[in-house]
């Protein structure tokens, strides 16, 4: 039996408004209380004082999409830890691979900011992830473990316990296709071994890591029951209140 916390986390991604949050946190809250699991919402920067509000003195933590590098000055569009911490944020996506592919997030941005946000005090949710056609060229491997030694480039075993890797095959985000279990668990365990290749196979066996692509309370269970899965980040199965509690309230372990 894994000692490692499960942690499911909703990324609502560029959806809700102010008034749609606070329904869907309201709607939410009943719905997951006394959920095992840590439960996080990652919602827009606008919506982040409503969903801090909205989830007080509930078991649901906010999070982030984003964080920037750099502690405040010419950063025009950027949010800082500081703003974030502020409000009442406690976790943070960093490179998802919507921000790589359409928004230039390299494996060397995606090391800054994550530095900054645990400096911060930040729970970081580290992306990482192959394309279906490195998956099917056979350079699967490669490309995660560039990602894992850049993403954690200079960051030392102390810091690990405020670091979540989210492993999200980017050919199974938002496309309704789900890893098999097998996949899954396979590839999670490759990149736990590619952890522990960094910091030793004792501190590897602590890092949290989330599968992330398509999850939904269909397939939670069958993901969940595999021993090097610590939880989920899920993007559209995020926005409905009761889908969500699906995926929270896996039956599992
Ligand atoms: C995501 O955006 O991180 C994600 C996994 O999306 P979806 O659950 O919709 O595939």
């Amino acid at each position: 039996m894994s000692k490692r916390i499960p942690i499911i986390a909703g990324n609502w991604k560029m959806n809700n408004t102010n008034q749609a949050a606070e329904n869907l946190i309201k709607e939410l809250k009943p719905l997951v209380k006394g959920a095992r699991a840590e439960v996080v919402v990652c919602v827009p920067f606008t919506a982040i004082s409503t969903a801090v509000k909205a989830t007080k003195g509930s078991n649901i933590a906010v999070g982030a999409q984003n964080v920037a590098w750099a502690d405040s000055g010419a950063f025009t569009g950027e949010i800082s830890a500081d703003m974030l911490v502020e409000l009442g944020v406690k976790y943070a996506i960093v490179g998802h691979s919507e921000r790589r592919t359409m928004f230039g997030e390299t494996d060397e941005t995606v090391n800054k900011r994550t530095k900054q946000a645990i400096k911060k005090g930040l729970v970081t949710i580290l992306c990482i992830g192959e394309t279906l056609a490195e998956r099917e060229g056979g350079s699967m491997e490669a490309v995660l473990k560039t990602q894992i030694e850049g993403g954690f480039s200079g960051i030392g075993a102390n810091e690990l316990k405020n670091i979540i890797v989210a492993y999200e095959p980017v050919w199974a985000i938002g496309t309704g296709v789900t890893a098999t279990k097998e996949q899954a668990q396979d590839t999670i365990l490759y990149v736990r071994k590619t952890l522990a290749g960094i910091y030793g196979e004792q501190t590897a066996q602590t890092i949290r890591i989330q599968y992330g692509g398509s999850m939904n309370g269909g397939n939670v269970d069958e993901l969940m029951a595999q021993p090097d899965i610590d939880g989920g980040l899920i993007g559209g199965a995020s926005l409905k209140a009761v889908d969500f509690s699906k995926v929270v309230n896996f039956t599992c372990r």
